[in-house]
């Protein structure tokens, strides 16, 4: 067997292949390349598919994340509370505009800790950012809860979460903002980088579409400094393809998700867990090995399996947030899934026996 990724995109391509190659071939011979019908339908169909009355097409998740911040007038002297194991691009989207992160340890489903937000709101906080990690909705009631009684703004990244549900409505509905990204990888990836916001507020969407063409609503005349971070025709032509197949790509997934929680049984691993009235599209199938995990993850590529770990280093650790002055031991939960966290392959298109491969390669894992 060749060796198995920890992801691929060409399987999911083939699926539907020969709708992708018109598309692109029909973009390319409409001689409209930015900005067109493409990205228009793509905006209409996704805000319906998600459940708002907008949506606006953008060049990135990140892009997203800090123009939703933008947006919001959150900047200088602001606090952002968000959870500490996440993404760094999260975070970014928070100091790019100056604001600062206020870390949150997570809950054993790796999303927000809801019962530790209240004790981090101090009067600066302006907004809370709920990152449904991993493909799981966070406790969205209890977010919204505090987000009413404290007047913070709501943004969510939705980045991995496309199409999950909390309380049978989906992500990217109960915020002010919600912020996805179209990265190839994700559940629902472009064919190249792309990103978009959802949103009830006709203002927030109108200032989003000055923002992301140089801050101008007519050309030439510019209110603000803004962004190039136009989504493009081809990559919104795509997209309308894979909105469409979105339920058999969620799908799939989940059906990957559950065979790997009924085959794999180690009493080295612990498997993952979704939270009651929460829901999952496995944007990644993660594991937890406590003191074992490098060692089984090298065990695995021995074997010729790839995995990785989201993420080894937490944000408020990383190099580029020495300046926030936190060291190893602030946030013990977040640096414990930093140590202990894996992902395992999941893509469109992993074959039964790939599936059985790796299960079988987990539970004869073991620590002489
Ligand atoms: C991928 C990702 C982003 C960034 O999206 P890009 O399109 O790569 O800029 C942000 N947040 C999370 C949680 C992500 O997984």
């Amino acid at each position: 067997m060749d060796r198995i990724m920890q992801s691929r995109m060409d399987r999911g391509f083939m699926r539907h292949q020969e709708e992708y190659e018109n598309k692109a071939l029909q973009v390319l011979r409409s001689g409209w390349y930015i900005l067109g019908k493409e990205v228009e339908s793509f905006e209409k169909e996704f805000a319906e598919y998600v459940g708002t009355k907008y949506s606006v097409g953008l060049a990135s998740g990140l892009d997203a994340l800090w123009l939703a911040f933008r947006v919001l007038g959150i900047g200088k002297g602001d606090e952002v509370i968000v959870q500490g194991n996440t993404y760094i691009a999260s975070v970014m989207g928070i100091t790019i505009n100056d604001a600062t992160p206020v870390f949150v340890e997570p809950d054993p489903y790796y999303q927000i800790d809801v019962s530790k937000i209240e004790e981090k709101i101090t009067d600066k906080t302006r907004a809370i950012l709920v990152v449904h990690l991993y493909g799981q909705a966070a406790r969205m009631d209890k977010v919204q809860e505090l987000c009413k009684k404290y007047n913070l703004k709501l943004v969510e990244d939705c980045a991995q979460s496309h199409g999950a549900c909390f309380g049978g409505r989906m992500t990217g509905s109960f915020g002010d903002i919600g912020c996805f990204s179209f990265y190839p990888s994700k559940n629902m990836g472009a064919f190249g980088d792309a990103g978009a916001i959802t949103t009830d507020d006709p203002e927030l969407a109108r200032l989003m579409k000055i923002y992301r063409n140089y801050g101008s609503e007519k050309r030439y005349h510019n209110m603000v400094v803004g962004a190039n971070s136009r989504l493009d025709e081809m990559q919104a032509g795509l997209l309308r393809i894979r909105l469409k197949y979105i339920q058999e790509i969620n799908s799939e997934r989940a059906s990957i998700a559950a065979r790997y929680s009924e085959g794999i049984n180690n009493p080295l691993v612990i498997k993952p867990s979704v939270a009651e009235g929460s829901e999952s599209v496995w944007h990644q199938y993660v594991i937890r090995v406590p003191k074992y995990r490098d060692a089984l993850m090298k065990y695995l590529d021995k074997n010729n399996i790839t995995t990785i770990i989201h993420y080894p280093i937490p944000p408020h650790l990383s190099e580029a947030y020495s300046y926030l002055g936190m060291k190893k031991g602030d946030l013990p939960i977040t640096e414990s899934c930093a140590d202990e966290v894996l992902s395992l392959p999941i893509y469109g298109g992993m074959t039964s026996e790939e599936m059985d491969y790796i299960i079988g390669c987990i539970n004869s894992f073991k620590v002489e």
